[in-house]
């Protein structure tokens, strides 16, 4: 079933499946750049979130170790006017020595300013409004609480207000000891990283308020992320974790990694444009799309005409075998018109006399007797002249015709139209009594067709037969005696009245008296 398939079909699945696995080995290729170029934009946004979380980690440590200095100060040296002044000197040059401490300030259990790092101090201001405040008053414990985010009262500048419950010796709340961290801070550190165009960094207090984000915007600060995806993202998986999600801020579909702070509760999170990230990705997967379609295509295109030429020479091929088989026909038939009389399809003159020689050859070295039998048309042209030359072929044609059907079918016997209404009869291994009998059913056949013919004294279409026979010795004897028997022979039919059968030696019986039968 398989083998019977053209070539050019097997062509055409070969070029196709080329091409297709082009395009196939090329989108697989590209699919696994996608992948692993998520999958390592996934490790920066992790090892970004990480550095974060670190790092504001340690900024809030070390404004909490001089917050904690100052709380051990208060609650040991009181707050006596010497007191005060010492600490006041001492605050001045902790804000000075870590870059990141905005202030630190000292309040009563009403919330009034005891002392401060500021060079002057509004005596008048109260914080007991304070997120943090508030706080320290309800709560005993003696750790730092890290606030939601304030416009600072001292500088009018956002700060990350960082506080400690100050205790009388009884254990009684004694007022709030805080220490606030400058935002720009962090929103230099931030803006100094890079995340691409599109990409985001910011800071959460556990508690889901924003404290920082770049892209900064200021009136985001302070701002709730409970609803937003990142915020359940974080709450669900606890400390750390990797996801896309839309943001709540512009809509933008990012890679997030969130990390929580070791020490405070906050997290850090990462995020780069999922968009951004694709867009090197795309743009490198259309220009080899593109090569390799254009590459595919040239392919198929040349396969096409490949495929075209091999069409046209098998056809070519097939045109040759059937202009060679239409040759070899028409040779045959060219052949078997060059030995074939046209009138009569019996054999013409030029195979009679090849096949005459080759048998008499043959009878020579045989041994063997050869006969010939001389047939002519009795009256043939009065034939002609009563019935038209056309009716006179048609004639010759039926007399053909009665010969073949008589005449033996051995291999080597042959009759032939030997000249214009004379036909000649070659019988090879037959003796003259083989013959004459022969001679002489021809006769009676012809005869038997009782084809009319008013100028004959018979009335009808006869024959005259000569019969010669010979066995042919080497040296001397030659067709042409063979011939020239049977022509005698004939003349003696002629003349003894047609429509009989003589041979050299007998020619005695009139057929229309005697119906002798010669048997072979
Ligand atoms: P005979 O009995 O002595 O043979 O008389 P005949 O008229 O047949 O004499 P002959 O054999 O000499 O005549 C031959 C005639 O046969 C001459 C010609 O008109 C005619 N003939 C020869 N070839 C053809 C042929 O192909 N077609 C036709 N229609 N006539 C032919
Ligand atoms: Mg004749
Ligand atoms: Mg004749």
């Amino acid at each position: 079933m398989l083998k019977r398939l053209p070539v050019t079909f097997w062509a055409t699945v070969f070029v196709a499946i080329v091409c297709l696995s082009l395009v196939a080995i090329d989108g697989w290729r590209s699919l696994n750049a996608r992948t692993e170029l998520l999958a390592s934009a996934e490790r920066a946004t992790a090892n970004l979130a990480r550095s974060m979380a670190q790092h504001a980690d340690d900024t809030i440590k070390a404004a909490d170790i001089s917050l904690a200095d100052v709380v051990e100060r208060i609650e040991v040296d009181g707050t006596g006017p010497q007191a005060l002044a010492r600490m006041h000197a001492l605050m001045e040059e902790q804000v000075r020595q870590v870059e990141q401490l905005q202030g630190l300030f000292v309040y009563d259990a009403t919330g009034r300013w005891v002392v401060n790092s500021r060079p002057t101090m509004n005596l008048g201001l109260n914080n007991a409004d304070r997120e943090y405040f508030v706080y320290h008053l309800n709560n005993t414990d003696r750790g730092a609480h890290v606030g939601v985010p304030v416009v600072s009262r001292s500088t009018g500048k956002w700060v990350l207000p960082v506080s400690r419950r100050l205790n009388h010796k009884d254990g009684s709340f004694a007022g709030v000891a805080l220490a606030t961290i400058d935002m720009e801070y962090f929103r230099e550190f931030y803006e100094s990283l890079d995340v691409g165009k599109r990409g985001a960094v910011g800071l959460a207090l556990n508690s889901g308020v924003l404290v920082l984000r770049v892209p900064y915007d200021g009136k985001r600060i302070g701002a709730s992320l409970v609803n937003t995806p990142l915020y359940h993202a974080f709450v669900r998986s606890g400390d750390a974790g990797t996801g896309y999600f839309p943001s709540s801020q512009d809509d933008e579909l990012r890679l997030n990694s969130y990390r929580a702070l070791d020490r405070y509760p906050l997290f850090a999170s990462a995020a780069l444009s999922r968009e951004e990230l694709l867009e090197v990705w795309w743009r490198d997967t259309l220009l080899h799309s593109f090569g390799v379609l254009v590459l595919a295509g040239l392919l198929a295109l040349f396969g096409r005409r490949l495929i075209r030429q091999i069409e046209l020479r098998l056809q070519a091929e097939k045109e040759l075998m059937q202009a060679r088989d239409a040759l070899a026909s028409l040779n045959e038939t060219l052949e078997k018109l060059a030995l074939q009389d046209g009138l009569t399809g019996l054999a013409n003159r030029r195979q009679f006399d090849v096949t005459l020689g080759n048998e008499f050859n043959r009878a020579i070295r045989g041994g063997t007797s050869l006969a010939f039998i001389m047939i002519d048309v009795d009256c043939f042209k009065q034939y002609n002249d009563m019935y038209g030359h056309a009716a006179g072929d048609d004639c010759l044609r039926a007399v053909s015709k009665t010969i073949r059907m008589v005449t033996p079918k051995r291999p080597g016997d042959l009759a032939a139209r030997y000249g214009g209404e004379e036909i000649g009869i070659l019988l090879p291994n037959t003796d003259l009594p083989g013959a004459m009998a022969v001679a002489e059913r021809v006769r009676r056949a012809v005869a038997d067709m009782l084809f009319p013919h008013a100028a004959s004294p018979h009335g009808m279409v006869t024959i005259s037969a000569g019969v010669a026979a010979m066995t042919p010795q080497r040296g001397g004897d030659t067709p042409a005696m063979l011939m020239e028997m049977a022509d005698k022979a004939l003349y003696a039919a002629k003349s003894m009245g047609r429509n009989r059968v003589c041979s050299e030696n007998d020619c005695g019986h009139d057929p229309e008296r005697h119906q002798t039968d010669y048997h072979i």
